[in-house]
């Protein structure tokens, strides 16, 4: 492997940058060529790339979003859109690829691999979690800090106005973001699509708490949840079956996948960057790096993608202790 070039595909989050940064320096260290190439997919169909040295990535470990950019592409779901991509990458005399995405981007790498036997590493950044073979993904703690701070705010109106407010937070279909954030910030509710509690059990709990002397409340509520109705309904319904509740609703959106990369995704994406690499140098392809009880670990990129990533029971629990 002489030439590796580095990508952010799909979804954004905080701490791509800084596994850009590590993959280019380990690059460095290792005497290997850098390639940075932008917007994903699309990117390396057009050819749209820059060479990465060492002094590339000053001043990007702090920094939110990619300094790559991202994209989806709907050219590289085509043949012959993967073909101009491989050409792209012969021409420019790139041997190998660390992707920094989602399972779509990981199932893009996959079916590149098998047409041209192209080595590819992933590293899984995506702030929702909901990704088979890590117990963090690049972006979810800084998503999470970013909830738990926007519902303390929150949470400062409502006690001041004795309101009830639904906060729903980010997560796609899944409630990782929803269930620890709202451990974090207190709530008294916490909807997530992997466990529908169902709406009776919702007004129960909130005359319950009403009745235990709670004068304000927040309930969260994951993008994903499986109440069949949007933030918007569930506050009406809300409303509508209990007595002297003023509800109000607010959806927290893309700031959760903005900002300043938390400490523990810097150090995350630095880990894996590295790892990424040597498993390149050491001539491995179609696995995604993952962290597993601290330690940096692989699994094939096949099973990352199928597998589903199960919620902590233990914290619905936990939750559930917390609103006594
Ligand atoms: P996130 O989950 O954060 O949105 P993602 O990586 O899952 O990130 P997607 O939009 O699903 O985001 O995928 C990114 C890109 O990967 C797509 O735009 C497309 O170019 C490529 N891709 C996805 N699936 C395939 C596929 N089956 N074949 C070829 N390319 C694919």
């Amino acid at each position: 492997i002489k030439k590796i070039a580095v990508m952010t595909s799909g979804g954004d989050s905080p701490g791509m940058n800084a596994a850009i940064r590590s993959v280019v320096r380990a690059c460095a260290y290792y005497r290997t060529e850098c390639v940075g190439i932008y917007r994903g997919y699309q990117g390396m169909i057009e050819g749209d790339m820059i060479p990465l040295t060492a002094r590339s990535v000053n001043n990007i470990v702090h920094k939110g979003g990619t300094i790559l950019k991202s994209a989806r592409s709907k050219d590289f779901r085509t043949k012959e859109g993967r073909k101009k991509a491989y050409e792209n990458l012969k021409e420019n005399n790139i041997d190998a690829l660390v992707v920094i995405g989602g399972d779509g981007s990981f199932t893009g790498g996959v079916v590149f691999n098998k047409e041209y036997n192209f080595p590819i590493i992933g590293i899984p950044g995506t702030i929702d979690n909901d990704i088979f073979g890590t117990t963090h993904t690049l972006g979810y703690d800084t998503a999470l800090n970013t909830a738990v701070d926007a519902i303390d705010k929150i949470r400062d109106t409502a006690s001041s106005h004795n309101r009830l407010f639904f906060v729903e937070v980010m997560g796609r279909d899944a409630g990782f973001i929803a269930l620890n954030a709202g451990v974090g910030a207190g709530a008294e509710e916490i909807l997530i699509p992997e466990e529908d509690l169902g709406l009776d059990r919702l007004l129960e709990s909130l005359k319950k708490s009403r009745r235990a002397g709670k004068s304000s409340s927040i309930v969260v509520v994951s993008e994903g949840d499986k109440t069949g109705r949007n933030v918007f309904e569930l506050a009406d319904y809300v409303e509508e079956n209990l007595e002297d509740y003023e509800v109000r609703v607010s959806v927290l959106g893309h700031m959760q996948r903005g900002g300043t990369p938390s400490c523990f995704d810097r150090v995350l994406a630095s880990r894996m960057g590295v790892k990424a690499v040597e498993l390149l140098i050491d001539g491995k392809t179609n696995l995604m790096v993952g962290l597993q009880n601290n330690e940096i670990q692989t699994i094939d990129l096949e099973k990352a993608i199928k597998g589903q990533n199960d919620i902590n029971r233990e914290l619905l629990r936990v939750s559930d202790i917390m609103t006594t």
